[in-house]
């Protein structure tokens, strides 16, 4: 496989693609929805059919931050002709939200089974260098700030504080019937991407966003990795 940070160097980029950024996790052991490029419909379905149905489609473009705001995420897509109407919805979508963007394909993925979703992420502080983030996705991290902070390289010991820190921590234990997550795989996730950040200190920042954390793991299903200036 080809390495995904030589691969944006050598454009110029620091910001990579969606499927470069869990190629790069997924090589590094952490659990992801693995995603493809598609630059036709006809690839997409092909990717569809070897990765299984339900599908995920996703625009791929260097010039768009959050792929849903523009339309471009299609999720549950259950069989060929589903994934080739997405394609493109997504193509209009994006061509009406942004005529300007540079749009690669779609990125092909398998629908998650759906769980608790919790953002891991990295950023690199002037003083204190590489930290890393945990929190509960969507309006508890954007709004309401529930976000906690542990320096990189985290011991076991950070990870089970980090996680219990934030003010939804109940969430995470089950509430109102819902199925709790696997505090243990998180936990576990938290410290290897804390290992990951260290390998490479290239990388100036780190978004897993969201991971979903299940009753029986968790998993990935977003992620965004900028290198530091070359
Ligand atoms: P963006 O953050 O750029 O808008 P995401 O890739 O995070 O795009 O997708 C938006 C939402 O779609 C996610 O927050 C998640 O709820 C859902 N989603 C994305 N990928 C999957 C997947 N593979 N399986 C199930 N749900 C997904
Ligand atoms: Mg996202």
């Amino acid at each position: 496989m080809s390495d995904p940070i030589a691969a944006a160097r050598a454009d110029g980029r620091t910001l990579l693609t969606e499927v470069e950024s869990k190629q790069l996790l997924h090589d590094a052991g952490i659990t992801v929805t693995q995603a493809r490029l598609a630059t036709s419909a006809d690839e997409a379905v092909a990717a569809a059919e070897e990765f299984g149905y339900p599908a995920v489609l996703k625009v791929v473009s260097g010039d768009i931050a959050h792929k849903s705001d523009v339309g471009g995420v299609e999720l549950g897509l259950g069989d060929g002709d589903a994934v080739r109407a997405a394609y493109d919805r997504i193509m209009a979508a994006v061509k009406a939200a942004e005529p300007d963007a540079h749009v690669g394909g779609v990125s092909v993925q398998q629908m998650a089974d759906p769980g608790v979703e919790v953002i891991i992420g990295m950023t690199t502080d002037p003083q204190f260098g590489p930290v890393l983030a945990f929190g509960l996705g969507g309006i508890m991290v954007e709004v309401l700030k529930d976000v906690a902070f542990r320096i990189v390289p985290l011991e076991p010991r950070d990870a089970g504080q980090i996680v219990r820190e934030i003010k939804g921590y109940p969430v995470l234990e089950g509430v109102r019937g819902q199925p709790g997550a696997d505090i243990d795989a998180l936990e576990s996730m938290i410290l290897e991407v804390s290992a990951f950040a260290e390998a490479h200190p290239e990388i100036a920042e780190l978004d897993l966003n969201p991971v979903f954390a299940r009753p029986d793991g968790a998993i990935a299903v977003d992620a965004r990795v900028v290198l530091a200036e070359a």
